[in-house]
């Protein structure tokens, strides 16, 4: 049974780029999210005419899920993971541990901003940006079940990109953040094909991949709560259309408490062509959470799984929220 359609490629940042976020607007961020790659998408959809960009105004539609563009290893191309331990990410490649510099990519720019009532050069700005060439995984899901009938345009916009590259982050009209899309595949996985987690070791090691937005935002509720993964499995099976059954015993081992980020969500709004920005807060990507696993059956492992490779925890999943490596 055909559940996801998983496009899979290599993004190489052919200009320098600054992806900033919330009132930070100096600074910038080691790679584009989701949400970024989902707007410019977005945006492309509307350029070139394609019914499939109703769906990107609704920031709660997950029929598209974007994920982050994560620096791959240089080494082994696999994606560098999020690791935050005593209050400092890190980036590691799972496969070869390997530590990901962000800081050796980073470096300063200034611009000027011009006064178009006054036509002169008001001032001088500086800001950071990834300078450095580096590669990024790009990895877009497409809900089989629901987004079939989005295929042709999300192709259509991928082969754009192909030609064209991608831009995203500040000034990306006066040439900085244009990405080059290198390669990239198409492949549907079936229910049987999905990659089957390993519960026997007794001990589930859940990692936030992405910054990610728990239901609750309440500001004690940023750890990951046993209940917060069987809510998250069911919405899984019920977001493929299976049968929302199982049975899992989940007790928290380790729970880190980190004080959660800051994010800025940009929402497009059609009918006044203008855009809210709407403020949440996440917990931080990086962090692992221990869970003791006492008693499961075959569906908790298939939800688990699915929920691994094809769906995430919380809110906002299509912009990339909620990632979660489980190993
Ligand atoms: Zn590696």
């Amino acid at each position: 049974m055909d559940i996801i359609l998983q496009i899979k490629g290599i993004l190489e940042n052919k200009s320098s780029f600054a992806i900033s976020q919330g009132v930070e607007k100096r600074f910038t961020e080691d790679y584009p999210f989701g949400r970024n790659i989902r707007g410019a998408f977005g945006y492309l959809a509307k350029d070139l005419g394609l019914a499939i960009k109703d769906i990107f105004p609704d920031l709660k539609d997950n029929s598209i899920i974007f994920r982050d563009a994560i620096p791959l290893c240089y080494k082994c191309l696999e994606p560098y993971l999020p690791d935050l331990k005593n209050s400092t990410l890190k980036y590691i490649c799972a496969k070869c541990n390997q530590e990901y510099l962000a800081v050796k990519s980073r470096s300063r720019t200034s611009a000027v901003r011009l006064d178009r009532t006054m036509n002169s050069v008001n001032n001088f700005f500086n800001f950071n940006v990834i300078f450095r060439p580096n590669l990024y995984r790009f990895k877009v899901l497409l809900n089989m079940k629901k987004g079939e009938k989005l295929l042709e345009d999300l192709l259509t916009i991928i082969l754009f990109i192909q030609e064209n590259g991608l831009f995203m982050g500040r000034r990306h009209a006066k040439g900085l953040g244009h990405f080059a899309l290198k390669e990239f595949k198409t492949e549907i996985i079936s229910l049987e094909e999905i990659k089957r987690i390993d519960l026997t070791q007794k001990e589930l090691r859940i990692k936030l991949i992405s910054d990610t937005i728990f239901q609750d935002s309440g500001f004690n509720n940023f750890i990951l709560k046993p209940e917060m993964v069987k809510d998250s499995i069911q919405e899984c099976l019920k977001f493929y259309n299976l049968e929302p059954q199982f049975d899992i015993d989940l007790t928290s081992k380790n729970t880190p408490l980190y004080p959660p980020v800051q994010l800025s969500l940009l929402n497009y709004l059609e009918d006044t062509n203008n855009f809210k920005t709407i403020e949440t807060k996440a917990a931080r990507r990086g962090i692992t959470y221990t869970f003791e696993t006492k008693r499961y059956d075959d569906r908790a492992v298939v939800g688990l799984s699915l929920l691994t490779q094809g769906f995430g925890i919380g809110r906002y999943i299509g912009l990339g929220q909620g990632e979660i490596y489980i190993g």
